[in-house]
């Protein structure tokens, strides 16, 4: 059977869960967002006081640790080891947590085992930094987005003050330039461009713009 499968990859703030949201729904299939998994994963490493780094230490928690997602109206729960810690990824220092911990192949591949089971059992949308270059190799649609760092930094900014949360954004610039460097120069799975990929740069387009764009590729080829 041909899965519908759509990768979206790229560095944080490019609006790949904006995106992808949108382009799921628009299509009626699933979104998983896969960053969502990492930060459970960074978040249990935080409240162990285990730093997300030191992989004997996270090597040690991961075999007991489940990580699982479930849907609600549509929209993506996370659960860590039962619990639903969906807003509780969202917290700021979680990103660099997520970030860290994702570098190790024995977290990789635990994650990447689940995405990959549910891309094969449902069509789905997924966003992340490896899905078209490791995750789903051979998905039938892939794409890279990709915005200038200040636009990006400025996205989040918005994002989290609409949530009440208080941040800087210089700093934010610094923290997402840092975890760019951090992910794209890990040795397994980085986040890379896959050569068969469609780069879009959202510097100055809207969520809308970009998803029809994607929407307009995607119909395109299946047509
Ligand atoms: O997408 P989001 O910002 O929520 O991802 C948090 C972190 O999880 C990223 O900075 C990245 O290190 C990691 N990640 C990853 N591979 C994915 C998705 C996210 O390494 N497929």
């Amino acid at each position: 059977m041909n899965r519908i499968n759509i990768a979206i990859d790229g560095p944080a703030g490019a609006g790949k869960s904006t995106v992808a949201r949108a382009l799921a729904e628009r299509l009626n299939i699933l979104y998983l967002d896969t960053g969502a998994m990492y930060r459970a994963l960074g978040l249990k490493a935080l409240s162990l006081g285990v730093d997300p780094n030191d992989r004997a230490g996270v090597e040690a928690f991961l075999p007991a640790t489940e990580v699982t997602v479930g849907y609600e109206n549509g929209a993506q729960r996370t659960f860590l080891d039962g619990k639903d810690v969906s807003a509780a990824i969202r917290e700021h220092p979680v990103s660099k947590a997520a970030s860290d911990i994702s570098k190790h192949p024995a977290v990789r591949m635990k994650m990447v085992e689940l995405q990959r089971q549910i891309a094969a059992a449902r069509d789905v949308v997924l966003d992340g930094r490896d899905i078209g270059s490791f995750v789903l190799p051979d998905a039938p649609f892939k794409f890279y987005l990709d915005a200038r760092p200040e636009v990006r930094a400025r996205r989040r900014y918005d994002e989290l003050t609409a949530k009440g949360q208080t941040c800087d954004l210089a700093a934010l610039q610094r923290d997402i330039e840092e975890r760019d460097r951090n992910d794209k120069g890990r040795d397994f799975a980085p986040l890379k461009q896959a050569a068969d990929a469609v780069r879009v740069d959202t510097s100055d387009l809207s969520a809308e713009e970009v998803t029809q764009k994607l929407l307009e590729a995607v119909r395109g080829r299946k047509a």
